[in-house]
């Protein structure tokens, strides 16, 4: 049984509570109103874990009718003022607090939207694998997206178990982030996971970015001191996996530092490496357009106007192919993420019926 509504008092500020969350809090001005975070974001419903409970509800209609953009809809770590008297077995969501940080996506539509994926993330791992899949080109993106979200970012280089050449990734990380700190883990071992800590004080929220595979759930697992996640092998083997996870994307590790982990923020990966491919080969793409298929793939078509300015010198070779081998990686990532997607949503509707059913008020 989950402990949805569950009368366990915490203290607000080992939710992530801060002094300016309180200040905006009371300038709404209304009374009656409670603060809580929530913690799983569903299409109309959300868990949102207050001081002495965690419930479902709903946004208010007036937050609804004033919305201008997904962003002013709450997201999985967002404090949120709260009118825990149900109506209709929901307590109701009236404002969401200014956020510190955030990470979000674009959304395709009539017009380009933003939802956000993320809120009030405090520290960021941008999770590389040392198992031959280094790429500094993708860590340069997630240093760009961290960069915009607000929060601090750390690099997490993982599968430390698997690396034989670790100062030549090191030298290639300095290269693409600087200043960032460094931390070399194996989530597997456990090895240097006690240099995450700093990041996990308690009250203090992280969040993960990072290809697909890279060890992302596994790293939470071991933070978290139990299968909460199902990695990998789990997900191969059960395709859905019957997992605490999916009643919560933010949760509280035990030595009191919080995790979010949603869907989205696992899909942002693929836009920033759309993005990434895009402004990397503005020329490549300009030249595109005098292909004569649309979707030409420049691997041989005939009529491809970029092999003809490889041809013909315009375009070096190797540029060419360097661009080649990243569309490969996109192509495959997007397949990756879409089946990732599919199968996480699944699982998230299961649960919310699940629980919406054992919440149904008695009539
Ligand atoms: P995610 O997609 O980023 O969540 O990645 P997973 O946590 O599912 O891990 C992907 C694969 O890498 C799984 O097979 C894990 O067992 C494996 N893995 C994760 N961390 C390590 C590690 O530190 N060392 C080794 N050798 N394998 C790891
Ligand atoms: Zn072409």
């Amino acid at each position: 049984m989950q402990s949805h509504n569950a009368r366990v008092s915490v203290d607000l500020a080992a939710l992530g509570w801060t002094d300016a969350d309180a200040a905006s809090l009371a300038a709404l001005g209304q009374t009656g109103l409670v603060a809580g975070r929530v913690t799983l974001e569903h299409t109309h419903i959300y868990t949102v874990r207050t001081a002495t409970a965690e419930v479902l509800a709903r946004v208010a209609g007036r937050l609804r009718h004033r919305a201008t953009s997904r962003r002013d809809y709450p997201a999985v770590g967002d404090w949120v003022a709260l009118d825990p008297v149900p109506v209709h077995g929901r307590a109701t969501i009236h404002a969401v607090l200014p956020r510190r940080s955030g990470f979000s996506r674009k959304v395709a539509g009539g017009r380009t939207d933003e939802q956000v994926v993320a809120a009030n993330v405090d520290t960021v791992f941008l999770v590389a694998g040392l198992d031959g899949d280094f790429s500094p080109r993708r860590l340069e993106r997630y240093v760009l997206l961290a960069g915009e979200s607000g929060a601090d970012a750390v690099v997490v280089l993982n599968k430390a178990d698997l690396c034989d050449d670790l100062a030549a990734v090191m030298a290639q990380v300095a290269g693409a982030a600087p200043s960032l700190p460094v931390a070399v883990v194996s989530a597997r071992t456990g090895h240097g996971l006690e240099s995450l800590a700093p990041y996990l004080r308690p009250g203090r929220t992280v969040a993960f970015l990072g290809s697909s595979g890279v060890g992302k759930s596994t790293i939470i697992n071991a933070l978290v001191g139990e299968e909460l996640l199902p990695t990998r092998e789990v997900r191969a083997r059960d395709g859905r996996g019957q997992h605490a996870s999916t009643s919560r994307q933010l949760v509280i590790l035990p030595g009191g530092g919080l995790v979010i982990d949603t869907p989205g923020m696992r899909e942002l990966q693929l836009w920033d490496v759309a993005d990434g491919l895009a402004g990397t080969f503005a020329d490549i793409d300009a030249l595109s357009a005098g292909c004569r298929f649309r979707d030409c793939r420049h691997a041989g078509e005939p009529g491809c106007a970029v092999r003809a300015a490889a041809a013909d010198g315009r375009v070096p070779q190797g540029r060419l192919d360097n661009y080649l081998k990243l569309h490969d990686e996109l192509a495959h990532l997007v397949g990756k993420q879409d089946e990732r997607a599919r199968l996480e949503r699944k699982r998230q509707v299961k649960v919310i019926h699940r629980a919406a059913r054992r919440h149904k008020p008695r009539e």
